[in-house]
Protein backbone atom coordinates (compact mmCIF):
# COMPACT_ATOMS: atom_id res chain seq x y z
CA UNK A 1 0.00 0.00 0.00
CA UNK A 2 1.29 3.49 -0.76
CA UNK A 3 1.84 5.87 2.10
CA UNK A 4 0.42 9.56 1.70
CA UNK A 5 3.54 11.62 2.17
CA UNK A 6 3.21 15.49 2.36
CA UNK A 7 3.90 17.46 -0.52
CA UNK A 8 6.56 19.56 0.84
CA UNK A 9 8.84 16.52 1.17
CA UNK A 10 7.97 15.06 -1.95
CA UNK A 11 10.57 17.01 -3.50
CA UNK A 12 13.09 14.55 -1.90
CA UNK A 13 11.90 11.93 -4.12
CA UNK A 14 15.78 11.84 -6.17
CA UNK A 15 17.74 11.64 -2.98
CA UNK A 16 15.73 9.30 -0.54
CA UNK A 17 16.79 5.45 -1.34
CA UNK A 18 13.56 4.20 -0.59
CA UNK A 19 10.98 6.56 -0.89
CA UNK A 20 8.23 4.22 0.35
CA UNK A 21 10.24 3.50 3.34
CA UNK A 22 10.80 7.40 4.00
CA UNK A 23 7.10 8.03 3.71
CA UNK A 24 6.16 4.59 5.74
CA UNK A 25 8.49 6.20 8.96
CA UNK A 26 7.35 9.79 9.03
CA UNK A 27 3.65 8.12 9.99
CA UNK A 28 5.34 5.76 13.17
CA UNK A 29 5.56 7.50 16.37
CA UNK A 30 9.17 9.30 17.19
CA UNK A 31 10.49 6.54 20.24
CA UNK A 32 12.19 9.12 22.84
CA UNK A 33 15.20 8.13 24.45
CA UNK A 34 16.79 8.56 28.16
CA UNK A 35 20.32 9.66 28.60
CA UNK A 36 21.85 8.92 32.26
CA UNK A 37 22.69 12.26 34.37
CA UNK A 38 26.59 11.18 35.45
CA UNK A 39 26.77 13.16 38.15
CA UNK A 40 23.90 11.46 40.23
CA UNK A 41 23.74 7.57 39.22
CA UNK A 42 26.02 5.03 37.67
CA UNK A 43 24.64 4.17 34.42
CA UNK A 44 24.21 0.56 35.12
CA UNK A 45 21.84 0.98 37.91
CA UNK A 46 19.19 2.76 35.13
CA UNK A 47 17.92 -0.78 33.71
CA UNK A 48 17.89 -2.07 37.51
CA UNK A 49 16.09 0.86 38.54
CA UNK A 50 13.44 1.31 35.99
CA UNK A 51 13.80 -1.55 33.35
CA UNK A 52 10.54 -3.04 34.94
CA UNK A 53 8.93 -0.18 33.98
CA UNK A 54 9.96 1.19 30.80
CA UNK A 55 11.75 -0.39 27.73
CA UNK A 56 14.96 -0.08 27.57
CA UNK A 57 17.45 -0.77 24.53
CA UNK A 58 20.85 0.42 24.86
CA UNK A 59 21.79 3.29 21.95
CA UNK A 60 24.45 1.57 20.43
CA UNK A 61 26.15 4.33 19.17
CA UNK A 62 26.05 6.33 22.69
CA UNK A 63 27.30 5.21 25.76
CA UNK A 64 24.65 5.65 29.00
CA UNK A 65 21.66 6.71 26.85
CA UNK A 66 18.58 3.81 25.83
CA UNK A 67 15.95 4.11 23.50
CA UNK A 68 12.36 3.12 24.76
CA UNK A 69 8.99 2.20 23.38
CA UNK A 70 7.39 4.90 22.16
CA UNK A 71 4.22 4.46 24.59
CA UNK A 72 6.29 5.01 27.52
CA UNK A 73 6.53 7.55 29.65
CA UNK A 74 10.02 8.47 30.96
CA UNK A 75 8.75 12.04 31.90
CA UNK A 76 6.15 10.84 34.66
CA UNK A 77 9.19 8.17 36.61
CA UNK A 78 10.72 9.17 39.31
CA UNK A 79 14.08 8.98 38.55
CA UNK A 80 12.65 12.27 36.04
CA UNK A 81 12.32 14.63 38.71
CA UNK A 82 15.34 12.86 40.49
CA UNK A 83 17.42 14.28 38.10
CA UNK A 84 18.86 11.00 36.95
CA UNK A 85 18.15 11.39 32.90
CA UNK A 86 17.25 13.63 30.36
CA UNK A 87 14.62 12.63 27.60
CA UNK A 88 15.03 13.64 24.18
CA UNK A 89 15.04 12.17 20.64
CA UNK A 90 17.68 9.92 19.64
CA UNK A 91 19.52 12.27 17.15
CA UNK A 92 19.42 15.08 19.81
CA UNK A 93 21.95 13.23 21.17
CA UNK A 94 24.20 13.45 18.53
CA UNK A 95 26.10 16.84 18.70
CA UNK A 96 27.45 16.96 21.89
CA UNK A 97 29.18 13.10 20.82
CA UNK A 98 30.52 15.02 17.57
CA UNK A 99 31.93 17.94 19.82
CA UNK A 100 33.74 15.52 22.55
CA UNK A 101 33.46 18.81 24.82
CA UNK A 102 36.29 18.10 27.42
CA UNK A 103 37.14 19.53 30.92
CA UNK A 104 39.14 22.56 30.40
CA UNK A 105 37.33 23.66 27.66
CA UNK A 106 34.91 26.60 27.20
CA UNK A 107 31.97 26.01 25.33
CA UNK A 108 29.05 28.47 23.69
CA UNK A 109 26.01 26.91 22.91
CA UNK A 110 24.52 29.58 20.50
CA UNK A 111 21.36 28.12 19.79
CA UNK A 112 20.00 26.59 22.88
CA UNK A 113 16.85 26.71 24.21
CA UNK A 114 14.80 24.46 25.33
CA UNK A 115 18.39 23.14 26.27
CA UNK A 116 19.13 19.41 26.25
CA UNK A 117 22.24 19.73 24.33
CA UNK A 118 23.42 22.10 26.26
CA UNK A 119 23.09 20.17 28.97
CA UNK A 120 24.36 17.48 27.21
CA UNK A 121 27.76 19.94 27.15
CA UNK A 122 27.72 20.50 30.83
CA UNK A 123 27.93 17.48 31.59
CA UNK A 124 30.96 16.48 29.31
CA UNK A 125 32.67 19.25 30.88
CA UNK A 126 32.04 17.07 34.80
CA UNK A 127 29.83 20.13 35.86
CA UNK A 128 32.90 22.31 36.07
CA UNK A 129 33.94 25.16 33.50
CA UNK A 130 32.19 27.43 31.26
CA UNK A 131 29.24 26.97 28.62
CA UNK A 132 27.52 29.42 27.72
CA UNK A 133 24.02 28.87 26.69
CA UNK A 134 22.48 31.97 23.84
CA UNK A 135 19.58 32.15 22.53
CA UNK A 136 17.84 34.98 20.94
CA UNK A 137 13.87 33.79 22.65
CA UNK A 138 14.98 34.39 26.36
CA UNK A 139 11.24 33.07 27.64
CA UNK A 140 12.46 29.63 25.78
CA UNK A 141 15.27 29.34 27.98
CA UNK A 142 13.26 29.05 31.12
CA UNK A 143 13.00 25.44 30.20
CA UNK A 144 16.86 25.13 30.65
CA UNK A 145 16.98 26.42 34.48
CA UNK A 146 14.35 24.08 35.31
CA UNK A 147 16.47 21.31 33.62
CA UNK A 148 19.25 22.51 35.79
CA UNK A 149 17.86 22.34 38.67
CA UNK A 150 17.02 18.41 38.51
CA UNK A 151 20.16 17.60 36.88
CA UNK A 152 22.18 19.81 39.10
CA UNK A 153 24.33 21.83 36.65
CA UNK A 154 26.38 25.08 37.62
CA UNK A 155 28.71 25.26 35.12
CA UNK A 156 26.43 27.61 32.33
CA UNK A 157 25.41 31.11 31.83
CA UNK A 158 22.86 31.98 30.13
CA UNK A 159 22.53 35.00 27.42
CA UNK A 160 19.66 36.06 24.99
CA UNK A 161 21.74 37.76 22.15
CA UNK A 162 21.40 36.91 18.41
CA UNK A 163 23.83 34.62 17.70
CA UNK A 164 24.63 36.12 14.40
CA UNK A 165 26.29 39.38 16.15
CA UNK A 166 26.96 37.67 19.28
CA UNK A 167 29.14 40.56 21.20
CA UNK A 168 32.43 39.19 22.75
CA UNK A 169 35.51 38.84 21.42
CA UNK A 170 36.36 36.71 18.44
CA UNK A 171 38.42 33.29 18.86
CA UNK A 172 37.71 32.15 22.13
CA UNK A 173 35.41 29.00 22.39
CA UNK A 174 37.34 25.60 22.57
CA UNK A 175 33.63 23.86 21.18
CA UNK A 176 30.32 25.56 19.54
CA UNK A 177 26.73 24.06 19.00
CA UNK A 178 25.23 25.62 16.54
CA UNK A 179 22.03 24.05 16.67
CA UNK A 180 20.18 26.65 13.82
CA UNK A 181 16.84 27.23 14.01
CA UNK A 182 15.37 25.73 10.72
CA UNK A 183 12.03 24.42 8.69
CA UNK A 184 12.13 21.14 11.34
CA UNK A 185 10.95 18.91 8.73
CA UNK A 186 12.63 16.01 10.31
CA UNK A 187 10.11 16.43 13.57
CA UNK A 188 7.22 15.03 11.01
CA UNK A 189 7.28 12.05 13.47
CA UNK A 190 5.60 14.41 16.31
CA UNK A 191 2.80 15.76 14.35
CA UNK A 192 4.91 19.16 13.15
CA UNK A 193 4.58 18.70 9.54
CA UNK A 194 5.21 22.33 8.24
CA UNK A 195 5.42 23.17 4.62
CA UNK A 196 7.80 25.42 4.16
CA UNK A 197 7.84 27.82 1.42
CA UNK A 198 10.70 28.48 -0.78
CA UNK A 199 10.63 32.43 0.04
CA UNK A 200 11.03 31.24 4.01
CA UNK A 201 13.38 28.67 3.33
CA UNK A 202 15.83 31.26 1.63
CA UNK A 203 15.11 33.58 4.83
CA UNK A 204 15.84 30.92 7.10
CA UNK A 205 18.83 29.94 5.10
CA UNK A 206 20.61 33.65 5.70
CA UNK A 207 20.17 32.82 9.35
CA UNK A 208 21.74 29.89 9.55
CA UNK A 209 24.42 31.21 7.83
CA UNK A 210 25.32 34.52 9.46
CA UNK A 211 25.21 32.12 12.54
CA UNK A 212 27.55 29.76 11.13
CA UNK A 213 29.90 32.38 10.41
CA UNK A 214 29.54 34.41 13.62
CA UNK A 215 30.75 30.83 15.46
CA UNK A 216 33.93 30.46 13.20
CA UNK A 217 34.85 33.76 14.05
CA UNK A 218 33.83 32.85 17.71
CA UNK A 219 35.93 29.68 17.80
CA UNK A 220 39.58 29.53 18.65
CA UNK A 221 42.02 28.34 15.86
CA UNK A 222 42.34 24.53 16.93
CA UNK A 223 38.63 24.45 18.31
CA UNK A 224 35.32 22.83 17.09
CA UNK A 225 32.04 23.58 15.33
CA UNK A 226 28.54 21.42 15.00
CA UNK A 227 26.41 22.72 12.96
CA UNK A 228 23.24 21.00 13.19
CA UNK A 229 19.43 20.90 12.31
CA UNK A 230 16.74 18.82 12.45
CA UNK A 231 15.39 19.38 8.48
CA UNK A 232 15.68 17.39 5.96
CA UNK A 233 16.32 21.18 3.36
CA UNK A 234 19.58 20.46 1.55
CA UNK A 235 19.44 24.77 1.31
CA UNK A 236 19.59 24.69 4.97
CA UNK A 237 22.11 21.92 5.62
CA UNK A 238 24.70 21.32 2.51
CA UNK A 239 24.04 24.55 1.05
CA UNK A 240 24.97 26.32 4.20
CA UNK A 241 27.77 24.58 5.39
CA UNK A 242 29.40 24.37 1.93
CA UNK A 243 28.85 28.30 1.84
CA UNK A 244 30.71 29.05 4.79
CA UNK A 245 33.76 26.49 3.88
CA UNK A 246 33.74 27.93 0.58
CA UNK A 247 34.37 31.44 2.26
CA UNK A 248 35.95 30.81 5.04
CA UNK A 249 39.67 31.58 3.48
CA UNK A 250 41.13 28.34 4.70
CA UNK A 251 40.09 28.83 7.88
CA UNK A 252 37.81 26.55 8.23
CA UNK A 253 37.56 22.43 7.16
CA UNK A 254 34.95 19.54 7.87
CA UNK A 255 36.34 16.41 9.95
CA UNK A 256 35.56 13.03 9.69
CA UNK A 257 32.67 11.92 12.32
CA UNK A 258 34.11 10.48 15.51
CA UNK A 259 30.98 8.90 16.36
CA UNK A 260 28.48 7.96 13.49
CA UNK A 261 24.93 6.99 13.74
CA UNK A 262 24.00 3.32 12.54
CA UNK A 263 22.06 3.85 9.02
CA UNK A 264 23.18 7.30 8.51
CA UNK A 265 23.85 8.72 5.15
CA UNK A 266 26.33 10.86 4.23
CA UNK A 267 25.71 14.66 3.44
CA UNK A 268 24.44 15.32 -0.43
CA UNK A 269 26.76 16.07 -2.87
CA UNK A 270 23.83 17.64 -5.21
CA UNK A 271 20.53 19.04 -5.07
CA UNK A 272 18.24 20.56 -7.25
CA UNK A 273 21.28 21.60 -9.83
CA UNK A 274 23.53 22.52 -7.02
CA UNK A 275 26.60 20.87 -5.99
CA UNK A 276 28.19 21.27 -2.73
CA UNK A 277 31.67 21.60 -0.95
CA UNK A 278 33.27 17.54 -0.95
CA UNK A 279 33.96 18.07 2.60
CA UNK A 280 30.45 17.23 3.02
CA UNK A 281 31.07 13.75 2.71
CA UNK A 282 31.33 13.93 6.43
CA UNK A 283 28.17 15.29 7.51
CA UNK A 284 25.56 12.42 8.72
CA UNK A 285 22.06 13.08 7.20
CA UNK A 286 19.46 11.16 9.50
CA UNK A 287 16.78 9.66 7.13
CA UNK A 288 14.37 8.29 9.71
CA UNK A 289 13.48 4.93 7.58
CA UNK A 290 16.97 4.21 7.69
CA UNK A 291 18.24 5.10 11.39
CA UNK A 292 14.46 4.91 13.57
CA UNK A 293 15.34 8.83 14.56
CA UNK A 294 13.60 11.90 13.60
CA UNK A 295 15.03 13.44 10.79
CA UNK A 296 18.74 15.00 11.73
CA UNK A 297 21.76 16.61 10.34
CA UNK A 298 25.22 17.29 11.87
CA UNK A 299 28.90 18.02 10.59
CA UNK A 300 31.63 18.54 12.79
CA UNK A 301 33.83 21.28 11.66
CA UNK A 302 37.62 22.63 12.68
CA UNK A 303 38.97 25.94 12.70
CA UNK A 304 42.03 25.00 10.61
CA UNK A 305 44.19 27.98 10.50
CA UNK A 306 47.13 28.62 13.11
CA UNK A 307 46.80 30.85 16.23
CA UNK A 308 48.18 34.65 15.39
CA UNK A 309 50.19 36.59 17.54
CA UNK A 310 47.72 39.80 17.28
CA UNK A 311 45.05 37.42 18.82
CA UNK A 312 44.34 38.78 21.94
CA UNK A 313 43.70 36.88 25.26
CA UNK A 314 39.48 37.02 25.07
CA UNK A 315 38.29 39.45 27.46
CA UNK A 316 36.35 38.21 30.60
CA UNK A 317 33.13 39.07 33.11
CA UNK A 318 34.07 39.18 36.50
CA UNK A 319 32.23 36.69 37.94
CA UNK A 320 29.41 38.47 40.81
CA UNK A 321 30.69 39.17 44.29
CA UNK A 322 31.18 36.51 45.88
CA UNK A 323 28.59 35.74 48.68
CA UNK A 324 29.64 34.37 52.17
CA UNK A 325 29.65 30.51 52.64
CA UNK A 326 27.88 30.73 56.37
CA UNK A 327 24.78 31.84 54.53
CA UNK A 328 24.60 27.76 53.94
CA UNK A 329 25.87 27.13 57.37
CA UNK A 330 22.74 26.21 59.38
CA UNK A 331 21.30 24.01 56.16
CA UNK A 332 24.81 22.08 55.91
CA UNK A 333 24.47 21.57 59.95
CA UNK A 334 21.11 20.57 60.00
CA UNK A 335 22.03 17.97 56.97
CA UNK A 336 25.31 17.60 58.47
CA UNK A 337 26.67 18.13 54.70
CA UNK A 338 30.44 18.87 54.98
CA UNK A 339 31.19 22.56 53.81
CA UNK A 340 34.23 20.83 51.29
CA UNK A 341 31.16 20.33 49.23
CA UNK A 342 32.00 24.33 48.46
CA UNK A 343 35.74 23.63 47.94
CA UNK A 344 35.71 24.78 43.98
CA UNK A 345 32.73 26.29 44.36
CA UNK A 346 31.89 30.13 44.70
CA UNK A 347 28.69 31.05 45.81
CA UNK A 348 26.90 34.57 44.34
CA UNK A 349 23.75 36.48 45.78
CA UNK A 350 21.76 37.68 42.63
CA UNK A 351 17.92 38.86 43.89
CA UNK A 352 16.82 36.73 46.38
CA UNK A 353 18.49 34.05 45.01
CA UNK A 354 22.28 32.13 46.03
CA UNK A 355 23.65 30.86 43.03
CA UNK A 356 26.06 27.97 43.31
CA UNK A 357 29.20 28.40 40.44
CA UNK A 358 32.39 26.79 39.99
CA UNK A 359 35.23 28.69 40.61
CA UNK A 360 36.92 28.75 37.07
CA UNK A 361 33.75 29.31 35.47
CA UNK A 362 34.30 32.49 33.04
CA UNK A 363 32.12 34.12 30.72
CA UNK A 364 33.30 36.35 28.27
CA UNK A 365 32.85 40.28 28.55
CA UNK A 366 30.71 42.10 26.65
CA UNK A 367 27.31 40.00 27.22
CA UNK A 368 24.37 40.38 29.19
CA UNK A 369 23.91 37.38 31.13
CA UNK A 370 20.14 36.34 31.78
CA UNK A 371 21.79 33.84 34.57
CA UNK A 372 24.73 32.62 36.26
CA UNK A 373 25.40 29.06 37.63
CA UNK A 374 22.64 27.11 39.69
CA UNK A 375 19.73 28.97 42.36
CA UNK A 376 21.25 26.28 45.22
CA UNK A 377 19.16 28.57 48.25
CA UNK A 378 16.97 31.24 48.43
CA UNK A 379 17.69 34.08 50.67
CA UNK A 380 15.24 36.11 53.26
CA UNK A 381 17.39 38.58 54.75
CA UNK A 382 20.58 37.12 56.64
CA UNK A 383 19.06 34.18 56.32
CA UNK A 384 19.48 31.04 53.55
CA UNK A 385 16.96 28.29 52.53
CA UNK A 386 18.17 25.89 50.81
CA UNK A 387 16.72 25.11 47.58
CA UNK A 388 14.99 22.14 45.38
CA UNK A 389 18.12 22.83 43.21
CA UNK A 390 20.73 22.76 46.06
CA UNK A 391 19.02 19.88 47.85
CA UNK A 392 19.23 17.70 44.92
CA UNK A 393 23.06 18.61 44.54
CA UNK A 394 24.16 18.63 48.40
CA UNK A 395 22.24 16.34 49.49
CA UNK A 396 24.46 13.27 48.47
CA UNK A 397 26.25 14.43 51.19
CA UNK A 398 23.87 14.54 53.63
CA UNK A 399 24.63 12.26 57.31
CA UNK A 400 21.42 13.12 59.06
CA UNK A 401 17.57 14.12 58.84
CA UNK A 402 17.34 11.97 55.58
CA UNK A 403 14.06 9.93 55.39
CA UNK A 404 14.13 6.93 53.29
CA UNK A 405 10.47 6.88 51.42
CA UNK A 406 9.30 3.49 49.77
CA UNK A 407 7.78 3.33 46.47
CA UNK A 408 4.48 4.10 48.04
CA UNK A 409 5.19 6.81 50.27
CA UNK A 410 7.36 8.35 47.52
CA UNK A 411 4.25 8.79 45.19
CA UNK A 412 2.48 10.36 48.06
CA UNK A 413 5.30 12.93 48.40
CA UNK A 414 5.59 13.07 44.46
CA UNK A 415 1.64 13.67 44.89
CA UNK A 416 2.32 16.59 47.52
CA UNK A 417 0.60 14.93 49.71
CA UNK A 418 1.17 14.72 53.74
CA UNK A 419 1.81 11.56 55.09
CA UNK A 420 2.18 10.27 58.42
CA UNK A 421 5.21 8.20 58.56
CA UNK A 422 5.86 5.21 60.88
CA UNK A 423 8.10 5.51 64.02
CA UNK A 424 10.65 3.36 62.43
CA UNK A 425 10.98 5.68 59.23
CA UNK A 426 11.87 8.60 61.28
CA UNK A 427 14.61 7.22 63.50
CA UNK A 428 17.32 9.47 62.01
CA UNK A 429 15.12 12.76 61.89
CA UNK A 430 13.94 14.68 63.78
CA UNK A 431 11.15 17.39 63.23
CA UNK A 432 11.96 20.68 60.97
CA UNK A 433 13.78 20.31 57.23
CA UNK A 434 14.42 16.95 56.35
CA UNK A 435 15.80 15.45 52.49
CA UNK A 436 13.47 12.48 51.11
CA UNK A 437 15.46 9.62 49.66
CA UNK A 438 14.38 6.73 47.58
CA UNK A 439 16.25 3.96 46.46
CA UNK A 440 19.71 5.82 47.84
CA UNK A 441 19.14 8.54 45.57
CA UNK A 442 17.77 12.36 46.95
CA UNK A 443 14.50 13.28 45.49
CA UNK A 444 14.40 16.80 47.21
CA UNK A 445 12.65 18.25 50.50
CA UNK A 446 10.18 18.23 53.14
CA UNK A 447 9.28 19.26 56.27
CA UNK A 448 8.29 17.12 59.10
CA UNK A 449 6.39 17.87 61.97
CA UNK A 450 5.40 16.22 65.32
CA UNK A 451 1.50 15.64 65.90
CA UNK A 452 -0.28 16.23 69.23
CA UNK A 453 -0.03 12.22 69.26
CA UNK A 454 3.23 12.05 68.67
CA UNK A 455 3.29 10.65 65.15
CA UNK A 456 5.60 11.80 62.86
CA UNK A 457 3.99 13.88 59.53
CA UNK A 458 5.69 14.85 56.35
CA UNK A 459 4.70 17.82 54.23
CA UNK A 460 5.92 17.40 50.82
CA UNK A 461 7.91 20.14 49.29
CA UNK A 462 7.89 18.62 45.94
CA UNK A 463 7.98 21.46 43.89
CA UNK A 464 4.24 22.34 42.26
CA UNK A 465 5.65 22.22 38.82
CA UNK A 466 7.03 18.41 39.46
CA UNK A 467 4.36 17.02 40.92
CA UNK A 468 2.26 14.52 39.41
CA UNK A 469 -1.66 15.09 39.57
CA UNK A 470 -3.43 13.93 42.61
CA UNK A 471 -5.39 10.86 42.40
CA UNK A 472 -8.98 10.99 41.60
CA UNK A 473 -10.77 10.35 45.00
CA UNK A 474 -12.37 7.03 45.19
CA UNK A 475 -15.71 6.90 43.78
CA UNK A 476 -18.73 7.07 46.51
CA UNK A 477 -21.55 4.02 47.14
N1 LIG B 1 19.62 23.41 20.79
C1 LIG B 1 18.26 23.44 21.27
C2 LIG B 1 17.98 22.20 22.11
O1 LIG B 1 18.58 21.16 21.87
O2 LIG B 1 17.14 22.26 22.99
C3 LIG B 1 17.28 23.59 20.13
C4 LIG B 1 17.53 24.82 19.32
S1 LIG B 1 16.27 25.18 18.17
C5 LIG B 1 16.59 24.05 16.91
C6 LIG B 1 16.78 26.69 17.48
C7 LIG B 1 16.81 27.84 18.46
O3 LIG B 1 17.43 28.94 17.82
C8 LIG B 1 15.44 28.34 18.91
O4 LIG B 1 15.34 28.21 20.30
C9 LIG B 1 15.42 29.81 18.50
O5 LIG B 1 14.83 30.63 19.48
C10 LIG B 1 16.90 30.11 18.38
N2 LIG B 1 17.25 31.23 17.48
C11 LIG B 1 16.63 31.64 16.35
N3 LIG B 1 17.31 32.67 15.79
C12 LIG B 1 18.38 32.90 16.60
C13 LIG B 1 19.45 33.85 16.57
N4 LIG B 1 19.56 34.73 15.60
N5 LIG B 1 20.35 33.83 17.59
C14 LIG B 1 20.24 32.92 18.60
N6 LIG B 1 19.25 32.01 18.66
C15 LIG B 1 18.33 31.99 17.67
Amino acid sequence: MTVPIPEHLARYASVVDDFEAFAAALTRPLPQTIAVNSLRIDPERIPELFGSQIELTPVPWCPGAWRLSPLDRPGRLWGFTAGLYTVQEEASLLPARLLAARPGHRVLDLCAAPGNKTAHLALALGNRGTVIANDLKVPRLQALYDLCRRLGLCNISVSGHDGSVYPVDDAQFDRILVDAPCTSEGKAQRGHVRASSARFRTFIQGQQRALLRRAVDLCRPGGRIVYSTCTFAPEENEAVVSEVLETSEGRLRALPAPVTVPGAATGLDAFDGRSYHPDLIHAQRLWPHRTGTGGFFAILLERCDAPTAAQRQPRLQPLPDPAPEHLLADGFERFGIPPSVLDDMQLAATGRSLRLIPRDHAPPAGVRLEAIGLECAQLSGERARLATGGLLTFGSEARRNVIDLDATQLECWRRRQDQTLPPETVTAASAGAVLVRHAGLIQGGGLLRTQADGVMRLESQCPKAWATPALAPAAGP
